[in-house]
């Protein structure tokens, strides 16, 4: 993309309903067990980087929907953040997190001219290093808790579901299909 592109319009909506509720939009509903969210998860970190180096990849479906490659750097983000979160959650007490702005992000970085296969190995290191920690987790460690800025509580486990459907989430945007573990 040559030039700089429409600001996408802030996403204000708090996600959380979709533990209680599924989601209307992709079809996701919380993963009933650890191996089944694990292995979902691994399916949709592993989706990006082929959808990031696809040709026309850059390209926006319009002018204020972000591109499949916009949407990955946002996906190794998430990946990343998912990792740090739990780290904190299982070695401190209750942590804080702020509400991860994506919108501003993309344009302070300039998201839209990321380089391809840069982000797809940058997805593949992120989703290690965070696989890394999921794997170190023992069960007892699931129900340990963190919470955002404006209050809404989070387990280990309701975070890792409740990041899952991001990434997931966004696969289905881009490519009109769930991911299948
Ligand atoms: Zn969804």
């Amino acid at each position: 993309m040559e030039h700089e592109p429409t600001p996408v319009p802030g996403e204000t909506r708090d996600w959380t309903f979709v533990m209680r509720e599924g989601c209307p939009e992709c079809g996701w509903r919380q993963w009933p067990d650890v191996e089944s969210l694990r292995a979902a998860w691994s399916a949709a970190a592993a989706a990006w980087p082929g959808i990031v180096t696809a040709p026309g990849a850059a390209t926006r479906p319009k002018p204020t929907v972000w591109s499949p490659l916009e949407y990955g750097v946002h996906a190794r983000d998430m990946i990343r953040l998912l990792g740090y979160r739990l780290e904190a959650m299982v070695s401190r007490h209750d942590p804080e997190f702020n509400n991860w702005d994506g919108d501003l992000a993309n344009v302070v970085r300039r998201d839209w001219a990321t380089d391809p296969r840069a982000l797809a190995a940058d997805v593949e290191l992120a989703a290690r290093q965070t696989d890394s920690v999921l794997r170190s987790l023992v069960p007892e460690q699931l129900e340990r808790r963190g919470h955002r800025t404006d209050g809404a509580p989070f387990s280990v486990l309701t975070l890792w579901q409740y990041m899952d459907h991001d990434i997931e989430h966004h696969v289905w945007d881009v490519t009109g299909a769930r991911v299948q573990p």
